[in-house]
């Protein structure tokens, strides 16, 4: 920790209370872990229960064996070998991703990396370099930096492996999440393409997205380094958006 992120995490949060970015009621003591109070933090919903392992829709059974996959998976099968979202992206952790991607608070990167990092490591997953979901450098001038980068670099130095931009965006593409399911796809083909001497071949990768909806940005980045001849690919992000033809994300955590 350098000496201003001790200031800014450490000092000023201790003396200085901090709204809860979900319910604004003020966090004292440096308490603001994840930027939530500790109310907040109790209503985050963890993605339990059977899932698919390609695409982490819920699936109604009792037991599936490791990485069983949805009908939709095996028919077209992603690029990833797997994929893992930490939470539900609902209230509160909504809050927790727009702080992130539009209020410059670079510690939640850091914060969902640490949670990130300890999944991995009960999920028994072992990588050898991080990549990131890229943004097109148009967004990239107005936001200032990347939210996937902010999580995939401190998750890398958790599990004391590199952090690469091995993906970049040939061109600005609308958001997916404005776009339609049948357009999304569409929406990213050609769009990503490997950096020049990116080495990710032969090594198992750890793919960093904020946020999944129907996974197409995943599968898009997912294949281009899969070509490129990455030995594992594994999509991780810290929240997973349930999809229009699935149960309410309430029900799933049930199962
Ligand atoms: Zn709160
Ligand atoms: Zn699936």
């Amino acid at each position: 920790m350098s000496v201003t992120e001790f200031l800014t995490e450490r000092i000023l949060p201790a003396l200085l209370p901090t709204p809860c970015l979900a319910c604004g009621r003020l966090i004292r003591g440096g308490r603001h872990y994840i930027g939530l109070c500790l109310r907040c933090r109790g209503r985050l919903a963890p993605l339990r229960g059977q899932r698919c392992g390609g695409c982490g829709r819920p699936l109604l059974a009792f037991r599936l064996a490791d990485g069983y996959r949805c009908g939709a998976c095996r028919r077209r099968p992603p690029a990833h070998d797997r994929l893992i979202a930490l939470w539900a992206f609902r209230p509160p952790l909504d809050a927790v991703i727009h702080g992130l991607k539009f209020q410059r608070l670079e510690y939640l990167g850091r914060h969902l990396a640490q949670e990130m990092a300890a999944h991995l490591r009960r999920e028994e997953i072992v990588a050898d370099l991080a990549v990131w979901v890229p943004l097109h450098w148009w967004r990239y001038l107005g936001r200032g930096y990347n939210q996937a980068e902010r999580i995939a670099r401190p998750l890398a130095a958790e599990l004391g492996i590199r952090a690469r931009g091995a993906l970049v965006r040939t061109r600005p593409t609308p958001a997916q999440s404005r776009l339609p399911r049948e357009r999304r796809a569409a929406n990213l083909r050609g769009a990503l393409r490997l950096r020049r001497r990116a080495e990710v071949a032969g090594r198992r990768l750890l793919l960093v997205d904020d946020v999944t909806t129907t996974g197409s940005t995943l599968r898009a980045a997912a294949s281009v380094l899969r070509a490129a001849g990455a030995a594992e690919i594994t999509a991780v992000t810290a929240a997973r958006t349930p999809g229009s033809d699935e149960p309410a994300a309430r029900r799933t955590v049930i199962w």
